[in-house]
């Protein structure tokens, strides 16, 4: 019998195919198995209309079977079989897929891992066997073929016996060595798990015989066994079944079965898209973020199937960072099972998809927030935070479609649950309120402690309380909202007083010039103004900043790890009420040593009022001392 060469490039895949490293090695069956799928497939349809095909719907089906004594899976269908001629050209070449040569070339010198995570069809055989076997006869042919090939060296075709129509597919599995036990293939929980984890959603039956051993009636320690025919697939994924038909509890199992999570997820979102691109989609919002979400191993992604068979467990390119806490999946019939990771990230399906799926969770979160805001509170509890790193780290492109979705805590009474959004704080807003306030610090109470907010609170208005170090970096993205700016009640000019009272206080300003050049003195290098505040009421003094930086930015900033520090520019600001400001105007003319140490002290209280460290505490303390004694 003549050898028959493989073509140049389907060398070049065997070759690839055999040094694929070893966990990668399993998907060899999910390929065979869609290959008998598909070739059903073709034989089911024309059954429906053909009486000549002769097998009712129900009998087909895809068969494993393990044989341990000869060290041999064998894979059989009863779908469309193949010709000879079928078989020299599906077999022989790999010019089908065409993606061999983009693989190789954009995968540098990682294409073992591309093959691992793809595949590349009936190749894959030579990952786990020294020999395979094809035993084919075609539908509406006499005559079956077999095709036989260990590999490089080529392949033979010759006749063969074989009863009925369809494929069956023999390996001959390669020696075990000490890292790669290629006898696991045999084993029956190894191969259940296999079609379990890739081709549970095949919607032919991939079938298994099954010995089940039980105690021999009448007997205590006899066992007998018999052998059954099980199914190891549940085929009709739930993601493809019809809504009407599922309830919560249904979603509900299939979300704890799925992605091992034993808390009922917030809810979950089901669709069937017929556009641009068929697919369907079923994602869940998760109730608690997993143990790893804040941490950098945590990997975002949906499972991506093509027509039931899954191809990637987690595509990163379905969600975008902001939603990366939903799980689920996406099931297309519009993309191909081989294709490479580096083709997809450029697919135009797959983004259509990606841009449908964070717009439908948008919409289904902007419903939550509307119809159930306790549930959205605890939604925003989980992951919030992510939404506003969304707006953060979009540079202004997430903004517009995230920012009704933010919730903040506030002074408003009538919060609910102590939440607002910007919608509801500008609804609140007094008519001539020009700014939307807040106050930035690591707690509510903090905030709310500060001398400003206090202020800003009595005048009738609403503060926001930012307790999250991105809270500030997030509202300065979006910039403004309704047309309100947004303004840090620690910074800059509130805009909460009159002409005239701008007025008065600048007069005052100038009076007490020469006292604050004395304080800005003793101050040197640490604020760069000492001025009177508008923004005090009760409190003595307080710390500004001047400039874009705020001094909770400042703080944030500097616990990254950069190691570049910045500075705020700092401003201390006095309340021209307070007793405190004519004792040191007093101190100017009387004794200009202590006005130093009194700036230096009044300087401190205003860091730790802001939650900032004092500069050198044992100097602070001596300094009280003095003063004291
Ligand atoms: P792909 O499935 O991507 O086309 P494969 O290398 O897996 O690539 O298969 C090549 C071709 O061989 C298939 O397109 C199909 O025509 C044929 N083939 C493979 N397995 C079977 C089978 N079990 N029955 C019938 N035809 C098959």
């Amino acid at each position: 019998m003549e050898q028959k060469q493989f073509q140049a490039e389907s060398k070049r895949m065997l070759d690839l195919m055999i040094h694929s490293i070893y966990t990668h090695k399993e998907i060899f069956l999910r390929e065979l198995i869609s290959n008998a799928s598909d070739a059903i497939d073709k034989l089911y349809f024309r059954s429906l209309t053909d009486e000549k095909v002769g097998i009712a719907p129900d009998d087909f089906r895809i068969m494993l079977i393990p044989d341990k004594d000869k060290r041999t899976l064998t894979i059989t269908d009863n779908g469309i079989g193949m010709t000879a001629e079928e078989l020299e050209q599906n077999l022989g070449v790999i010019a089908h897929s065409g993606s061999l040569a983009f693989k190789t070339e954009n995968a540098g010198n990682d294409t073992t891992d591309i093959i691992g995570q793809f595949g590349v069809g009936f190749y894959s055989a030579f990952m786990v066997a020294k020999c395979v076997t094809v035993r084919t006869r075609a539908y509406g042919s006499d005559t079956a073929y077999e095709w036989r090939s260990e590999g490089a060296e080529g392949y033979t075709i010759d006749t063969c016996e074989k009863a009925s129509v369809g494929t069956e597919i023999i390996l001959e599995l390669l020696e075990d060595t000490d890292d790669e036990k290629y006898s696991d293939f045999l084993e029956e929980f190894r191969l259940r798990s296999l079609v379990k984890k890739y081709s549970d959603y095949i919607r032919f039956p991939v079938c298994m015989e099954v010995t089940h051993e039980h105690l021999k009636e009448g007997t205590e320690d006899e066992y007998e066994s018999h052998t059954e025919l099980e199914t190891l697939n549940s085929r009709t994924p739930l993601w493809k079944k019809n809504k009407n038909e599922l309830t919560d509890e249904d979603y509900n199992r299939f979300y704890r079965e799925k992605f091992f999570d034993y808390t009922p997820p917030l809810f979950h979102i089901h669709s069937r898209s017929e556009g641009m691109v068929t697919y369907n989609s079923l994602l869940y919002v998760p109730a608690k973020a997993p143990y790893d979400y804040y941490s950098k191993d945590f990997e975002k992604g949906l499972q991506l199937y093509a027509s039931g068979v899954m191809i990637m467990d987690k595509c990163a390119d379905l969600l975008p960072d902001h939603f990366s806490f939903v799980r689920g999946i996406v099931d297309s019939e519009d993309l191909s099972l081989n294709i490479s990771r580096e083709m997809l990230q450029h697919d135009r399906q797959l983004k259509t998809i990606a841009k449908a799926v964070e717009k439908s969770i948008r919409n289904e979160l902007t419903k939550l927030l509307k119809t159930d805001r306790a549930k959205y509170v605890e939604f925003w509890k989980a992951f919030g935070i992510q939404l506003k790193f969304g707006v953060y780290n979009g540079f202004g492109v997430n903004e517009d479609q995230l920012q009704d979705l933010l919730l903040f805590q506030s002074s408003a009474d009538d919060a609910a649950d102590a939440y607002t959004t910007l919608a509801e704080y500008v609804s609140r807003m007094r008519e001539d309120q020009k700014y939307i306030y807040y106050a930035a610090g690591e707690s509510v109470a903090r905030c709310a402690a500060l001398p400003a907010a206090e202020l800003v609170r009595d005048k009738g208005m609403e503060v926001l309380y930012l307790t999250e170090n991105v809270d500030e970096f997030a509202l300065k993205m979006i910039a403004s909202y309704s047309e309100k700016e947004f303004k840090n009640v620690s910074a800059g000019d509130l805009g909460l007083e009159s002409e005239e009272d701008k007025t008065a206080l600048e007069e005052k300003n100038n009076a007490a010039k020469a006292l604050f050049e004395e304080m800005q003195k003793a101050l040197e290098g640490k604020v760069k103004a000492v001025r009177l505040s508008s923004r005090l009421k009760s409190h003595p003094v307080c710390i500004s900043s001047d400039g874009q930086l705020s001094l909770e930015m400042e703080k944030v900033l500097n616990t990254m790890p950069t190691g570049e520090k910045v500075q705020a520019e700092r401003v201390l600001e006095l309340n021209p009420e307070h007793p405190i400001f004519a004792k040191l105007e007093a101190l100017l003319t009387e004794n200009p040593a202590q006005l130093a140490s009194y700036a230096e002290l009044l300087y401190q209280q205003a860091l730790l009022m802001e939650g900032l460290p004092v500069e050198d505490p044992v100097a602070f303390s001596k300094l009280i001392c003095d003063l004291m004694v």
